[in-house]
């Protein structure tokens, strides 16, 4: 645990402005991730309210030789924002930095706090007539920090990347205590080096991202969103096809969804519904937007489901008719982790192989691990544009929770082993925090971790950065 002598030094290192908590009931939710699986401990969380504090905590933390923890939103799910059990880390928060400092409609750019709530920056941006073309589940809670430092991704890769392509320019603190500011929003600049990109999806252990400038995209003027039921994954692959050709390559969402994850929503979630007539073996949630009005996107989603219904390539689809429907069935879609999380143990691995060996994968890994563990039952949904699947292992009666918990560690090995065989990720956009990181020392490229090494030798010597965090020991 830190010593008294140290909790008092960071105390007196704190501005005015600034905030230390050291009340072990304001600390518990912090040091708890958000499935309630990962328990760390510290004694100690500072909330900066600037980059010049939190510089100055980096440095007294290189003096001290003090393991800092970064935490924004707590949203991870691979348990990077937790300080480790020992207790020898302090946490930083950075809600505190919570500004959008500029939104500029003219550059398309927004310049934001680390701290700054997804979901604030999405209406800051509609507030201008413009939009941040990134969203997830979480976030009403999900910080912009924390999604920079996983790389997020969420429901509209498809068309316009992950976090790294939304970044335009970044301020951070360094585990120096230096500040990398780097904060333009230039579109181009070649000076060698791009110092940012490696703090974009570094969880953490190369320093504090500070804040960021983004960019955005003009307001979509035209929205169409449909939910089609469809007998196997297999049969989304050539719709998907069909959807990018008939809207000009403007599918912003492509999201897979099996029945066992709509009769979990509809049995915890208060407010949803059935969204088709019959109960389908697979849905996909659709979506395709334009910022031109008059492009008739309606229309020619309509179209292309009523061939592709006549074709047989799907069982029934509902386009929403307003936007409370929208909001339905996104609703469904986005709160699948929570029905989740609430209807017990589910052991989640977050996957990416092509696109186009996804349905494959999924089937051949389900029937394994199906055979493997009677009683284990595959729940897999995500992002099937972006070839990311949730592919999470729960289980009935024949396999009790804590059996399966227990199994945790050799399921994640065995679905690792099935990822590795198509070539794919075992982390697409959550991370490897301190869940993944046994699985990335031995599945990993060690050329790649050699150099990570490198990196993190070079620009943290001391290891004070979120120690335990990606590199195993
Ligand atoms: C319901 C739900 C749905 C989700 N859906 C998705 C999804 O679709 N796609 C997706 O990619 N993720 C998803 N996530 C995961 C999560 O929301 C993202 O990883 C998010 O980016 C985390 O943001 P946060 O502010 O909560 O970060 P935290 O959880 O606080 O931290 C995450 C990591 O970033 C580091 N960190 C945080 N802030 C900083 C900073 N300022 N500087 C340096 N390091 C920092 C932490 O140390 C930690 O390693 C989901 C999570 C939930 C609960």
């Amino acid at each position: 645990m830190i010593s008294d002598e140290i909790v008092q030094l960071f105390k007196d290192a704190l501005s005015d402005d600034d905030r230390a908590v050291t009340d072990a009931v304001d600390l518990a939710p912090k040091l708890t991730d958000w499935r309630g699986r990962i328990r760390g401990a510290s004694r100690l969380m500072l909330q900066p309210a600037s980059a010049a504090s939190l510089a100055a905590i980096v440095k007294l933390a290189g003096e001290t030789r003090t393991p800092l923890v970064p935490q924004g939103g707590n949203t991870g799910l691979v348990g990077g924002g937790i300080p480790e059990a020992d207790g020898r880390a302090v946490l930083v928060s950075l809600e505190r930095m919570n500004r959008i400092r500029s939104i500029d409609p003219a550059g398309n750019t927004a310049t934001v706090e680390a701290g700054v709530i997804l979901q604030a920056l999405h209406e800051a941006a509609a507030a201008e007539d413009r939009m941040f073309p990134l969203s997830l589940g979480a976030k009403g809670s999900a910080t912009i920090g924390g999604l920079i430092s996983t790389n997020a991704g969420g429901t509209q890769v498809l068309r316009y990347g992950t976090m790294r392509a939304q970044v335009l320019g970044l301020e951070a603190v360094l585990p120096d205590g230096d500040i990398l500011n780097q904060l333009t929003p230039l579109r181009k600049d070649n000076t060698g080096y791009d110092i940012k990109q490696l703090l974009i999806g570094a969880e953490g252990t190369l320093g504090f991202v500070t804040a960021a400038s983004l960019r955005l995209l003009p307001a979509p003027r035209e929205i169409a969103t449909a939910l089609v039921g469809l007998k196997s994954p297999a049969a989304a692959l050539p719709l998907m096809s069909r959807l990018r050709q008939a809207t000009g390559d403007q599918l912003d969402s492509f999201e897979l969804m099996p029945r066992d994850a709509i009769t979990l929503v509809l049995r915890h979630v208060d407010g949803t519904r059935d969204p088709l007539q019959e109960a389908q073996p697979w849905y996909v949630l659709v979506e395709t937007t334009s910022s031109v009005a008059g492009t008739q996107l309606r229309e020619t989603l309509e179209s292309a489901l009523a061939e592709e219904l006549e074709k047989g390539g799907i069982q029934d689809a509902a386009i929403a008719q307003s936007e409370g429907q929208r909001e339905e069935f996104w609703h469904l879609r986005e709160s699948i982790a929570e029905a989740e999380k609430a209807d017990g143990l589910s052991l989640k691995h977050d996957v990416s192989v092509s696109v186009t060996d996804m349905p494959a994968f999924m089937a051949k890994a389900t029937k394994r691990i199906e055979a493997r563990w009677p009683g284990a039952r595959i729940l897999a949904f995500g992002h099937l544009g972006d070839g990311n699947i949730h592919f999470n292992v729960r289980s009935d009666e024949r396999l009790p929770r804590d059996r399966l918990m227990e199994l945790k560690d050799e399921v994640a090995a065995f679905t690792y082993d099935e990822v590795a065989s198509f070539g794919g990720s075992i982390s697409a956009e959550h991370g490897i925090g301190t869940l993944k990181a046994g699985e990335l020392l031995r599945l990993g490229d060690p050329g790649k971790l050699a150099a990570m090494r490198a990196v993190k030798a070079a620009l943290d010597p001391h290891g004070i950065m979120n120690p335990g965090k990606i590199f195993a020991a």
